[in-house]
């Protein structure tokens, strides 16, 4: 039984409260985790990381890269490790949980090559640009203070980084909390943090009931910025309860893919279903559903089962594209969902297969499916991908539209003035033509609208989401 600790101020510490750490491809207890349920044990934590930022915040850009460089290079030295744990409490494959790894120390150095640019050249205007004689000015970018981090289950190393990174380089200090599933690589995180020689208070992994204690965490006085990646309830939770805080939400999605009348069926076909399934379609950016014309319903749905069969479906070990969904809650959630669709007459293409004892559920096509159907609105996290039919293009829109949720799309189609001219109608942060949607690369801008978010991310959008503006106007 793996029993890990928390890095708080500096030291590593244990608790008399416990959360279970859970192995979803067999339902077995692997880790106990403590956590700091006391409020003012918590309010502490944000107190010793405000006192850190006094002094972290005056260190040199230098410093600070150094800092990020040695921590790329720890995680670096422990990939395989890092990956071991992946697959343990969260049951990615071995081949994607080192890919995850792998992208993450990407996403550090290109952080540092995107700060030291930024660094370099900070907004500055000319007497003639201020149209004032003797008066310049200079606008440099300066953190905020202390960072709430809160991260999901599904890339509990990646998108603990994607907070991490831009909050250290450029100066502010960090209390962050895993998810339960993604705590064990979230506190080794803390482990290389530390060997990297962070000084005491900067990084900081609390862990707590989240649900008894999100909003103590969302409101301590101490927080400047909270970046969220989770569901769409808790972010709105959190961000009701903070106060001038930076806010940055990144939350669910049901990215459709519209494929048109001129497309290519094979590539559409092939998009997909990679990008429906992949990690058993526990991905924000995951296809969630499919629209296609009536007449070229038969046609795709042909195509996509060729396409399904290519799919393997196992334990993580045999690195398969569909795996033990995070837990049998999930996985009962994904078969009421099922159920739903087929009591108001849905149809199941493929035969529906699950095993409770490992959380595995078989892809899922779902034909016949409405805008009453909540498998058409609601996101699943899970293997099961619903189509819808359209009458024309408008109608098409109209549906994509008429949702919640605006992460990505993806279109399929020849036409790229077409393509064009409908990914400006459609409210999404994102729109990938023939291409399913997806979160990289990471120097491109990533965000969503509606309820997929506020704020954006992305390697620069990161850093300038993580400090603000501070003018020096200058009068001679
Ligand atoms: P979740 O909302 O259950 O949990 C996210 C984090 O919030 C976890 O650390 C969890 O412990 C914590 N949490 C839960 N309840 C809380 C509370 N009341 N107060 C404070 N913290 C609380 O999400 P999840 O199941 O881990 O992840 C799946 C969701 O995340 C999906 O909706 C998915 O679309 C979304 N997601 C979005 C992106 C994106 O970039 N937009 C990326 C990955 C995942």
């Amino acid at each position: 039984m793996l029993q890990p600790k928390l890095l708080i101020n500096g030291e590593f510490i244990t608790t008399d409260n416990f959360v279970n750490v859970i192995n979803p491809s067999n339902n077995q207890i692997i880790a106990q985790v403590p956590q700091i349920n006391d409020p003012e044990a918590i309010h502490d934590v944000f107190y010793q990381a405000h006192q850190a930022f006094q002094t972290y915040s005056q260190t040199s850009m230098e410093y600070r890269i150094n800092l990020l460089q040695a921590f790329a290079n720890e995680i670096s030295a422990h990939q395989n490790e890092l990956a071991d744990l992946l697959v343990l409490e969260i049951a990615k494959s071995p081949k994607d949980s080192l890919q995850e790894v792998l992208r993450t120390i990407d996403y550090m150095h290109e952080t540092i090559a995107v700060y030291q640019e930024m660094i370099n050249h900070p907004l500055s205007f000319s007497a003639q640009d201020l149209k004032t004689p003797n008066k310049t000015a200079v606008y440099h970018r300066v953190p905020y203070g202390v960072v709430l981090a809160i991260s999901p289950f599904n890339y509990p190393l990646n998108l603990l980084m994607t907070k991490l990174a831009p909050a250290l380089i450029t100066g502010n200090t960090v209390v962050y909390k895993p998810a339960t599933q993604g705590s064990l690589v979230g506190l080794k995180i803390a482990e290389l943090a530390q060997k990297a020689q962070y000084p005491k208070g900067v990084i900081n992994s609390l862990m707590t009931n989240a649900r008894q204690n999100g909003v103590l965490l969302a409101s301590n006085p101490y927080v400047r910025v909270m970046n969220f990646t989770g569901s769409p309830n808790v972010g709105h939770l959190l961000a009701k309860h903070t106060n001038n805080v930076h806010l940055i939400l990144e939350l669910g999605g049901k990215d459709p893919a519209l494929v048109l009348d001129d497309a290519d069926f094979d590539l559409a076909s092939q998009e997909i279903i990679k990008g429906a399934f992949s990690y058993s379609g526990q991905r924000c950016t995951a296809i969630k559903r499919v629209l296609v014309s009536r007449q070229n319903h038969d046609l795709l749905v042909s195509k996509m089962l060729d396409q399904l069969k290519k799919v393997s479906v196992g334990l993580p070990a045999d690195n398969p594209v569909v795996g033990p969904l995070i837990s049998t809650q999930a996985l009962e959630y994904n078969l009421k969902l099922i159920q739903d669709a087929q009591d108001k007459k849905a149809t199941l293409l493929t035969p529906l297969k699950y095993e409770l004892t490992n959380n595995l559920l078989y892809p899922v096509l779902i034909d016949g499916v409405n805008e009453k159907m909540r498998v058409a609105f609601e996101e699943p996290f899970g293997p099961i991908l619903p189509i819808l039919v359209y009458d024309d293009y408008d109608q098409a829109i109209k549906m994509i539209n008429d949702s919640e949720f605006g992460l990505q799309a993806s279109i399929f189609t020849k036409d790229m003035a077409l393509a064009q001219t409908l990914a400006m109608q459609i409210d999404a942060g994102t729109i990938n033509i023939n291409k399913a949607s997806s979160r990289g690369p990471d120097i491109l801008p990533f965000l969503g609208v509606k309820n997929s978010g506020f704020g954006v991310q992305g390697v620069k959008e990161a850093l300038v989401s993580m400090t603000n503006f501070k003018g020096i106007v200058f009068n001679k």
